[in-house]
C-alpha cells in the first residue's frame, strides 16, 4: 500500500474479535473492538480533526492564515494538527494540566502550540480559556467540538458505516465511552437508522455524572463528563456503565499482556462495559465497541504497572 498523504491513513481501522468468555463474559458471545488507536495520530479523533478542518474550509470559515483554537484533552488536538499540516495552519490547543504529557509532546511535534489551564477547573475551564483566547486573536476559529454538530457527523459518515458493513449488520449492542459524546452519538445515529433494535450502551468512569455522579476526579483518561453532552438529545440509551479506575486499568493491562493490544484506559473501560453487556444478553450475542487511543501516550502515567487479572468469577460477574 503506497500513500502520499497522511490523511489517507485515517479510518478503515481493523475490528478485533474477542471470545467474551475469555474476558469473564458470557460463553458463546463475541465482542468486537474497532482498533481506532491505529489511526496515524494514534486515536479515533483523527477522524474528527479531518472533518473539522475540511468542513471549516468548505464553509469558508477558515483560510490559510486562520489560527485554530480549541480546548482538547489532547487527542482532538493531535487529529486537527494532522489535518492542518498540508495547509500550514497555526493551531493553539488549551489543555488542562492533568492530561498526559506524551499527548502534549505529540501536539507540539506536529507544530501546534499548547496553553495550559488548571486541572481543578476541568474541561469547562479549558473551554472558557479557549473562548477568551479566540476573542483576542484576529482571524481565529474555535471549532468547539463539544457543541459542533460536525463532531457526531464525522463518526456517523465513517465509523458507523465501517462497523455496520464489517459486521454485515449483525450487531446486538454498541458500547462506547463518552467524553464529548461525539463518537457515541455519531455511531449510534448511523446504527439506529439501519436497525433500531441495536442496544446502545454508554460508558463513563466513576466520577462522571451520567449515572448521577457523584462528580470527582478519575484516572481513566479521555472519557467522563461534567455535563450531559448535547449530542445525546433524542438518543435512547439502554444502559450506562460506570467503570472504576481499578476495573478500567485492569482491562487495559489485560489487553496488553494477553492480546498485545497497547491501548489507553478508555479502551479498557469500554471493554469492561462490553463484558458486562454480554451478561445482559443471550449467549451468541455480538457486541461492538471502540478502542479510542494508544497506550504508549500514557507511559509516563505508568498505566501498565499493576494488576491485569480480571478477577474472573468474582466481581466482574456481579452486575
Ligand atoms: N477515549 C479517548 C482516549 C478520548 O480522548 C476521547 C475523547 N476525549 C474519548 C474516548 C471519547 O470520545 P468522544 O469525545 O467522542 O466522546
Amino acid at each position: 500500500m503506497i500513500v502520499k498523504d497522511v490523511k489517507e491513513l485515517i479510518g478503515n481501522t481493523p475490528l478485533f474479535q474477542f471470545d467474551a468468555a475469555l474476558l469473564g463474559g458470557k460463553s458463546g458471545s463475541q465482542i468486537f473492538a474497532k482498533l481506532e488507536y491505529l489511526n496515524p495520530g494514534g486515536s479515533i479523533k483523527d477522524r474528527l480533526g479531518l472533518q473539522l478542518i475540511h468542513q471549516a474550509f468548505l464553509r469558508g470559515e477558515i483560510d490559510q492564515e486562520t489560527t485554530i483554537i480549541e480546548p482538547t484533552a489532547g487527542n482532538t488536538g493531535i487529529g486537527m494538527a494532522l489535518a492542518g499540516i498540508e495547509h500550514g495552519l497555526k493551531m493553539i490547543f488549551v489543555v488542562p494540566e492533568k492530561f498526559s504529557l506524551e499527548k502534549q509532546q505529540v501536539i507540539q511535534a506536529l507544530g501546534a502550540q499548547i496553553v495550559h489551564t488548571p486541572t481543578n477547573k476541568g474541561i469547562q475551564g479549558a473551554i472558557e480559556k479557549a473562548k477568551a483566547l479566540a476573542k483576542e486573536t484576529p482571524n481565529s476559529y474555535l471549532p468547539l467540538q463539544f457543541h459542533n454538530e460536525e463532531n457526531p457527523a464525522a463518526y456517523r459518515r465513517t465509523l458507523g458505516l465501517e462497523i455496520y458493513q464489517e459486521l454485515h449488520g449483525k450487531i446486538d449492542s454498541f458500547v462506547a465511552g463518552v467524553g464529548s459524546g461525539g463518537t457515541f452519538a455519531g455511531v449510534a445515529a448511523y446504527l439506529m437508522k439501519q436497525n433500531a433494535k441495536i442496544r446502545l450502551i454508554a460508558v463513563e468512569p466513576e466520577g462522571s455524572i451520567l449515572n448521577n455522579g457523584p462528580a470527582h476526579g478519575h484516572e481513566i483518561e479521555g472519557i467522563g463528563v461534567e455535563f450531559i453532552p448535547q449530542f445525546f438529545d433524542g438518543l435512547m440509551i439502554d444502559a450506562i456503565d460506570t467503570i472504576s479506575d481499578d476495573e478500567g486499568f485492569r482491562f487495559t493491562r489485560h489487553l496488553a499482556k494477553n492480546y498485545g493490544l497497547l491501548v489507553g484506559s478508555s479502551s479498557g473501560a469500554a471493554l469492561a462495559s462490553a463484558v458486562r453487556e454480554s451478561w445482559r444478553l443471550p449467549s451468541g450475542s455480538k457486541i461492538v465497541t471502540l478502542f479510542p487511543d494508544s497506550g504508549d501516550r500514557y507511559l509516563s502515567k505508568h498505566i501498565y504497572e499493576g494488576e491485569s487479572d480480571l478477577d474472573i468469577g468474582g466481581k466482574n460477574h456481579a452486575f
